[in-house]
């Protein structure tokens, strides 16, 4: 069975399984929330070169961060059973390197992340997958804490100003048309060139197109020749309102036509 999403057709199985990790994220936001790990020192200032992350670090409640895991887990059994052996030895971490692979991935120490992954000899797509989804709604209440410190309107990089991750999605709002970027691990959003792609830096309008989806109105892919990166951008100035929090799922047509076309975008995990 499957279900017309956009113009691409996504087997009802795909979007049973977002809908499920959607209703397990915004359970554990609102517990994470609740919680309030994160404080900005009222002393420190932001150097406006580099992101937060690299002098203030997020983190986790352990044992919160647990639960939230093993409930991935439960999802992708019913959802992933070709992961199923991988699923396994993910249950059965000890406390010491759950910890460490959580505290790696949220300091980008990649390689530390491959060495627990591989010695544990697990997938490194499964493991990957559920501790990005893990750590993600953390990362968004360091980000809603930090924001209030952070000038996210005057950033331009392509990374984010919180976490330094890349964004997965963009979005154009207000009469001027400005673009925001929006980061794929902490959800904030900063204001970033109309035209130019965010992964590469290039400016030379020849080399970057819109692919428009005739379809769904508002919703469209960038493009750039160089670097055949792609961008899934919504056009909030269309009459949109788009619910930011489930838009990365709802456009998984977009991301299925531009593979399809032989774009990439190198933001991590999906
Ligand atoms: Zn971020
Ligand atoms: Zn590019």
């Amino acid at each position: 069975m499957s279900k017309q999403t956009g113009p691409v057709s996504l087997p009802q199985e795909l979007l049973d399984f977002y809908d499920g990790l959607l209703v397990i994220q915004q359970k554990y936001l609102a517990k994470i929330r609740e919680l309030n790990l994160f404080s900005v020192p009222e002393q420190w200032v932001w150097d406006k070169t580099n992101p937060l992350v690299s002098s203030i670090k997020p983190v986790t409640d352990p044992v919160l961060a647990r639960e939230l895991f093993n409930q991935l887990l439960e999802l992708l059994t019913c959802y992933k059973p070709v992961w199923a052996d991988s699923i396994k030895k993910l249950e059965g971490m000890t406390e010491k390197d759950f910890s460490d692979l959580i505290v790696s991935f949220l300091e980008g120490d990649r390689e530390s992340v491959g060495g627990i992954i591989s010695r544990l000899d697990i997938q490194p797509e499964v493991a990957e997958f559920a501790i990005f989804q893990t750590v993600k709604p953390f990362l968004r209440t360091y980000a809603e804490a930090a924001n209030l410190n952070i000038d996210t309107a005057n950033w331009l990089e392509n990374f984010c100003p919180v976490c330094g991750n890349k964004a997965k999605i963009a979005v154009i709002r207000g009469e001027e048309g400005k673009r925001y970027l929006r980061c794929s691990h902490c959800e904030t959003e900063w204001l970033y060139k109309l035209l130019a792609c965010p992964n590469c830096g290039n400016d030379d309008h020849q080399t970057l197109s819109f692919l428009l989806i005739e379809e769904t109105p508002g919703y469209r892919l960038d493009v750039c020749e160089v670097c055949k990166s792609y961008l899934k951008t919504i056009d909030a100035r269309a009459g949109l309102k788009p619910n930011m929090d489930t838009s990365e799922i709802q456009t998984i047509y977009l991301d299925i036509i531009a593979h399809e076309r032989g774009y990439s975008n190198r933001a991590v995990n999906a």
